[in-house]
């Protein structure tokens, strides 16, 4: 099969039916210099949206085309290609290779040990635990929130007025954080193993247009079913997962893992034998990073993000990025993403970085927190983004400096002060408990508590109160915010419109804190300091670059923390000098509440890749 990219196709060949295959065939015949009838069968392979120029929005494809000729023919278009001056390119497709997954529950090292835990159902902790079973691992999964029909009653049930519960939310339960979300599965991490996501996430039952779209997204109403999916692979591969479990304590002996204590409601304390954890807790599990921190584990502060949700009319979004093309049925509701750098404010080293985030096109605002008499928003869509909103969140970097304190933990006194002034903020305003505080950006920019938008009826499901939410912003977040806005505003028209709504606040953008890990992905204690300056050494060259908090987008900016060179399985196998410079704790930091992760595609790539990695140790070598 050829391969053809970077082909200009018009927005029409993005319909369904014959005239739009006839437009594909076209435009493909014409890049080869053949005519249309020498093509035996065209699949698409990739494709996005070109709307740099408002007068001629177009799609940019990459296809996988199939010649009559035969492979001969083929050879013979690519040695063409190669002499003519043409945008799109030409060369042969090399298909997906299926993930390939060491059968090691018969190595001598798996037989001597307990089964691994896998703490938590997040996208980190569901992939890691389907790689350990297909590896014949057994893994056992506990997650302290809900199963996914449970959980979809306990959020419905909070979003018309009943309390919040603490273990099963918006963040806590099957699926984790990435259930109720856009399921948007774009990263700019380079990946080895973002192939393989995306096609298990289509044997979980996704749409296959994920596979080729440049900017694939699921939507809540199918995500729902594909983590049951997910789980119940799991289980058909010999794990156990138990839900309403959470971890509340590890133990360790010498440095190594040895027992983890699980408790589930009544309380029933479990203590079990451990000597492999993968924590895939997500980064709004406060109880649980104490607990490590408690255990003397080594963790570090990490920048990240606070701001706010705007939310615009869908259709000026559209218009603003398709122009006259806006309605056209082919494209779907449109998104963006911002981001710029401020000139550094009085008492600030450098400029903080504002920028929009986790953009849901025809979605809606929700209530995304986890602890009582606090407000934290975050957005959701389903799979069609046929709501009348688009929301996004507008974010500032923070990082240590701004914290208060050492401690690892303190950038989550920082989300919990504000998230619990966003709260008492809504009430004084004349709010019901949960709702959220919310301004028009024309108030926020005239430091005026105003009223409603005449034109954005907010989605956040609990309601919100109008007020000034200078009140309950960090001046700092707040005067970087009214900054921005009129400079966002000059890239996408519209983005400062008086009435667009601001709901705050959005203090989970990504993890404030990272678990330092080796490259044997395991965790250091910090009492091993006999061997801390080696192990400083070798972190240092490859696992831990710090994320900056100002750049720009969901699964992008964050996994930036991510380590260097993604290997794959095979490179998990370490030089025998570097792995044995590193203790074998037997915890595994994962996915984005560890640091090492930001949105689904580059927590389910950890997931994968921490369970790559602790198979290769179970192998003979
Ligand atoms: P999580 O998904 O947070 O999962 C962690 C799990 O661990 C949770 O289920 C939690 O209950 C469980 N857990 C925690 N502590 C314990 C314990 N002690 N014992 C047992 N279980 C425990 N990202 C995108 O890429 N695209 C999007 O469109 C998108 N939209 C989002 C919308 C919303 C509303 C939210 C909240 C997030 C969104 N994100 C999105 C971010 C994305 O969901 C996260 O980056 C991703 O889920 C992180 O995966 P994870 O597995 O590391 O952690």
């Amino acid at each position: 099969m050829l391969e053809i990219s970077n082909l200009a196709l018009p927005l029409d060949a993005g319909l369904e039916g014959k005239q739009a295959e006839k437009l594909v065939r076209r435009a493909a015949a014409r890049a080869l210099n053949i005519p249309p009838s020498d093509i035996a069968e065209i699949r698409l392979l990739k494709r996005s949206v070109d709307a740099r120029k408002k007068h001629d929005v177009h799609f940019v494809a990459t296809l996988g085309v199939e010649l009559t000729g035969g492979a001969q023919a083929e050879a013979a278009a690519i040695e063409a290609a190669a002499h003519r001056k043409s945008a799109a390119n030409v060369k042969a497709h090399h298909p997906y290779e299926t993930l390939q997954v060491p059968q090691v529950d018969a190595t001598p090292q798996a037989q001597n040990e307990p089964r691994p835990i896998v703490v938590g159902t997040g996208p980190a902790g569901l992939f890691c635990a389907l790689y350990l079973a297909r590896a014949g691992l057994r893994p056992l999964v506990v997650e302290r929130g809900a199963a996914v029909d449970e959980r979809m009653a306990a959020v419905d049930a909070f979003n018309v007025g009943e309390p919040l519960d603490p273990h099963t939310n918006i963040q806590y339960g099957e699926g984790g954080a990435g259930t109720f979300s856009d399921g948007k599965l774009t990263t700019n991490i380079k990946s080895p193993w973002a192939q393989h996501v995306l096609h298990l996430f289509v044997e979980a039952g996704a749409p296959e247009e994920i596979l080729w779209q440049a900017k694939p997204h699921i939507g809540t109403d199918l995500l729902v079913d594909i983590v049951c999916n997910i789980r119940k692979q799991i289980e058909q591969a010999g794990g156990e997962v138990r839900f309403n479990t959470q971890l509340t304590a590890l133990h360790f002996e010498n440095g190594r893992l040895t027992q983890a204590e699980i408790t589930q409601p009544e309380p029933v304390t479990e203590l079990i034998p451990a000597s492999r954890v993968v924590l895939a807790c997500g980064h709004s599990a406060r109880d649980t990073f104490e607990l490590v921190r408690d255990a003397g584990v080594r963790m570090e502060q990490k920048p990240f993000s606070v701001g706010v949700r705007i939310e615009h009319p869908q259709q000026l979004i559209n218009r603003s990025q398709y122009g006259k093309a806006a309605d056209h049925p082919a494209l779907g509701a449109a998104d963006y993403k911002l981001s710029m750098h401020l000139r550094p404010q009085k008492g600030e080293e450098q400029g903080r970085g504002v920028y929009t985030f986790c953009m849901c096109p025809g979605g809606e605002v929700v209530c995304a927190a986890s602890e009582p008499e606090g407000v934290v928003v975050n957005g959701m869509s389903r799979f069609a983004r046929d709501g009348q909103n688009a929301n996004s969140a507008l974010l500032v970097g923070v990082g240590p400096e701004d914290f208060d304190g050492e401690d690892p933990l303190a950038g989550i006194k920082l989300q919990r002060e504000m998230e619990q002034t966003a709260y008492r903020t809504a009430i004084a305003a004349g709010g019901e408990p949960y709702q959220a505080p919310a301004q028009t950006v024309g108030d926020f920019l005239a430091h005026r508590a105003g009223g409603p938008s005449k034109q954005v009826k907010p989605t956040y499901a609990r309601g919100v109160a109008w007020c000034d939410l200078h009140e309950c912003l960090p001046p700092f977040v707040a005067r970087a915010m009214e900054q921005a806005l009129p400079q966002l505003d000059r890239r996408l028209h519209g983005f400062a419109d008086p009435q667009a709504v601001l709901t705050g606040v959005e203090t989970r953008s990504s993890s404030p804190v990272r678990i330092v890990r080796g490259k044997n992905m395991q965790a250091q204690l910090a009492a091993a300091s006999v061997l801390g300056c080696v192990q400083d050494e070798v972190l240092s060259t490859a696992q831990l670059v710090p994320a900056p908090a100002s750049s720009g987008t969901q699964d992008q900016a964050r996994a930036k923390t991510q380590a260097a060179p993604e290997s794959s399985a095979a490179a998990n196998r370490q030089p025998a000098d570097v792995a044995a410079l590193e203790p074998e704790t037997g915890l595994y930091p994962c996915g984005e509440g560890a640091g090492y992760a930001g949105g689904i595609m580059s927590a389910a790539c950890d997931g994968l890749r921490v369970a790559s990695a602790l198979v290769e140790s179970l192998r003979p070598e």
